[in-house]
């Protein structure tokens, strides 16, 4: 008994090569017979039987697919699973974090609005913002995330839009303290918007956050392999976000959204072990002599300790060190090192270092660039997830 609906039988009857090429047989999967990997759906549209039914979809009375730029199965699977681990309702996705950034600010800014931005916050945010929301009329305040007195100042003088934020910084990686921020915003008028990135999905969800956005081109993928990104918000932001998104027209592709989706599946288990091997990694170079300064929020040295272990409990997948000496020190440790990649980025499963020239902001002014506190000796390390031992001993060869 054959249970397949098409024989290549009937083709020769039916139709010419040409035209069932262009119109396979559809195999429909019983709701009791599910696959344990959700399929990726790779079509751009979606057909419907008839022009009624397409008609209701269209007037939104029904559920349904029509255009993968709009809405598509495998991208509504990842969505969902970012708003829970987020802890909120709705997700929207974009090709990369950077483009997160850019579409969410895009759309909750217009002319004459204000904004906040910070000398320790991701550069690229910052161009978005300096470079791009400037031309059409959107002014901002750089500030360090550290000047409390200073941001509420600004908040009381000047109405503001929003202020966008992260915590851990890169690559300083100070904490911002977040229910501070938050509630300081929200007596203002002001929305917060919170790059959770270097934090986590799993982060930060406690806190009144209005817009959280990640790339998920890090943690999430973990494997360096696909750039994306999400903007994770609550119900009253959401409807307009997903209207402007759609009109910006930069959705992410079902195939990079399977493999974020395949990614998660060792997130947990990744960011913990990251986190572990940075932990001993920051014990490791705090004690070492040819290493000056230690800059890492699950080390109780750090100034902000107690702060880091209340808001996330760990001090995260990022160490960052100065070394005593000249630039000439740090260039040097980053040639020996063998494991760690001389790479951008983070968050993957392998162990990767930057110098102190590939750190440095250069949109800032020195005032700004002294805030952020970047050294002529810095040197970033991102951790993974290889064996401790082994990046020990890197470690140890590569500072002599
Ligand atoms: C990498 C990064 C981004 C940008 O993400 P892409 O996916 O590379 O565009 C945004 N914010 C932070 C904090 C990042 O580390």
């Amino acid at each position: 008994m054959c249970h397949h609906q098409y024989r290549f039988l009937t083709l020769s009857a039916r139709m010419k090569t040409n035209t069932f090429t262009n119109h396979p047989p559809v195999i429909q999967v019983a709701a009791d017979n599910p696959p344990l990997v959700a399929p990726i759906y790779q079509s751009v549209k979606f057909s419907f039987d008839d022009l009624h039914e397409a008609e209701r979809h269209g007037r939104g009375e029904r559920a349904g697919y029509a255009y993968s730029r709009i809405d598509n199965p495998t991208l509504q699977l990842l969505q969902q699973t970012l708003a829970t681990l987020q802890g909120r309702e709705h997700c929207l996705l974009a090709p990369s974090g950077v483009a997160a950034v850019s579409l969410t600010l895009q759309s909750l800014c217009k002319q004459g609005d204000h904004l906040i931005v910070f000398a320790e916050g991701y550069g690229p945010t910052r161009v978005m913002v300096r470079r791009v929301l400037a031309r059409f009329g959107v002014r901002h305040t750089v500030l360090s995330i550290e000047d409390h007195a200073g941001i509420e100042r600004v908040l009381s003088s000047t109405p503001t839009r929003l202020m966008t934020f992260e915590s851990p910084t890169n690559p300083m990686l100070k904490i911002a303290d977040v229910d501070f921020l938050c509630r300081l915003a929200q007596q203002h008028g002001c929305l917060t918007v919170m790059d959770n990135t270097l934090a986590g999905l799993h982060a930060h969800g406690q806190y009144p956050v209005d817009v959280y956005v990640h790339s998920l081109t890090k943690y999430a993928n973990g494997h360096g392999d696909v750039l994306a990104g999400a903007v994770i918000t609550n119900e009253s932001l959401h409807a307009q976000l997903r209207t402007d998104f759609i009109a910006m027209g930069a959705m992410l592709d079902p195939h990079a959204a399977f493999l974020i989706q395949r990614g998660l599946k060792t997130y947990g288990l990744r960011y913990e072990r990251a986190c572990q091997n940075a932990l001993a990694v920051a014990q490791f170079l705090e004690q070492h002599p040819a290493v000056s300064t230690v800059h890492y929020p699950g080390l109780t040295s750090h100034p902000q300790y107690v702060l880091a272990m209340q808001q996330t409990g760990n001090g995260g997948g990022v160490v960052t060190f100065s070394l005593r000496g000249a630039t000439d020190t740090a260039n040097d440790c980053v040639r020996k090192l063998k494991l760690f990649k001389l790479a951008a980025s983070l968050g993957s499963t392998e162990s990767l270092v930057l110098p102190p020239m590939m750190l440095q902001a250069r949109d800032l002014n020195a005032e700004q660039q002294s805030w952020a506190g970047i050294g002529d000796t810095t040197v970033r390390l991102s951790i993974g997830i290889e064996e401790i031992a082994d990046l020990l001993a890197d470690l140890a060869q590569a500072l002599g």
